[in-house]
């Protein structure tokens, strides 16, 4: 059976996505993909095809399906957070809230009471409220969230991290593409050299796929060189309660992802240019939001449960139980009816 991918129960970054099509950025530098090169320059804010900018996070859907991406952000469909990713917001925003505090104020102590405060936000989200969580799930829901939380102190000391910005908005060009984001932490080493971090909620990469994870915050301490001018030494994941992946921030490393970050902003843009969006299906096309409006990847959900493929939580069985009518030609209106989730996956 093929496990749940991150990319959907990892953590959030909706705040991010939210942003992704705002008006074209503009920064005070940007970072040529030129390996060993950097050069000031005033970026062309003008008009260009394509999306106006890139997160890591809209990135790494265009290239997980660019059929997906096209229902998120062209045709602005709902991608509604779950659970996992609800319980790893607020675990972050309690993060940021006690990170902003002096040293000697970052308790585990200081941290029950800021979540207590703060849990007003989440429990009033319609998200949330539309998880209608009883009392047994909301509590379990809590309980989450607050191990993430607490999990902070496996890896670190918070009281001893010199913090130099949380939840920081980054937006600048990086290589010719608008790029957008927001750092969760940028910290002073004890040599006074910068550390880019990100939390993280979900469950922490093997080592195989550690490296790849890394992409986001060295884009991340990419776009904070841009800004600032000065190169961070280190892109660091805090995967709470579980370690600590970090790599050494070198120019070529942050060439090879802003590279990246072009190759991806090109592919989309032709894509964009074409009206054309492909789709990619795979074993995340079980908990695709827009598997109903897709029938490439309701094909893929119906083979993936027939040869006992795909877990029986997945999200977009339920649009198995009805016949599927003739698809629109390249995704468009819905070819099933969702009805309410079965328990098992049978039909
Ligand atoms: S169902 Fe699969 S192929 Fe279709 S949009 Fe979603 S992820 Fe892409």
């Amino acid at each position: 059976m093929e496990p749940v991918s991150d990319f959907d129960l990892d953590d959030d970054e909706f705040a991010e996505s939210a942003i992704d099509l705002l008006p074209t950025v503009e920064g005070p530098m940007e970072i040529v993909a030129d390996a060993g090169t950097r050069r000031l320059h005033e970026p062309d804010v003008g008009q260009r095809p394509g999306p106006r900018s890139l997160s890591p996070s809209s990135a790494s859907v265009y290239r997980t399906c660019p059929r997906r991406w096209k229902f998120r952000y062209v045709d602005n469909l709902a991608d509604p957070p779950g659970e996992a990713a609800l319980a790893g917001t607020f675990a972050h925003r309690v993060l940021e809230v006690l990170m902003q505090l002096p040293g000697a104020e970052r308790s585990i102590d200081q941290a029950k009471v800021l979540a207590r405060q703060l849990w007003p936000e989440t429990e009033h989200d319609p998200d949330f409220q539309a998880l209608e969580l009883d009392d047994d799930k909301g509590r379990q829901f809590r309980w989450r969230a607050w191990k993430a939380i607490e999990g902070l102190w496996r890896l670190e000391d918070p009281s001893q991290v010199n913090v130099d910005a949380t939840e920081a908005k980054v937006s600048v060009d990086l290589g010719g593409v608008p790029f957008r984001g927001i750092v969760d932490r940028v910290d002073r080493g004890p040599d006074g050299a910068l550390v880019v971090a990100d939390y993280k909620s979900g469950r922490a990469p093997s080592e195989r796929f550690a490296e790849s994870r890394l992409e986001q915050v060295l884009l991340y301490a990419a776009a904070v060189q841009a800004e600032r001018g000065e190169m961070p030494r280190l892109a660091r994941l805090l995967y709470l309660a579980q370690r600590t992946i970090e790599v050494e921030v070198t120019i070529d490393r942050l060439a090879t992802v802003v590279g990246d970050l072009g190759e991806t902003h090109r592919s989309l843009t032709a894509d964009m240019e074409a009206e054309s969006f492909d789709p990619t299906p795979g074993p995340l096309c079980g908990w695709c939001p827009y598997a109903d409006r897709c029938p490439e990847g309701l094909r893929e959900v119906e083979s993936r449960y027939d040869s006992g493929r795909i877990r029986v939580d997945a999200p977009a069985l339920v649009h198995l139980i009805n016949p599927v009518t003739p698809p629109a030609a390249g995704g468009g209106e819905p070819v099933a009816t969702a009805q309410a989730a079965p328990s098992t996956a049978t039909r």
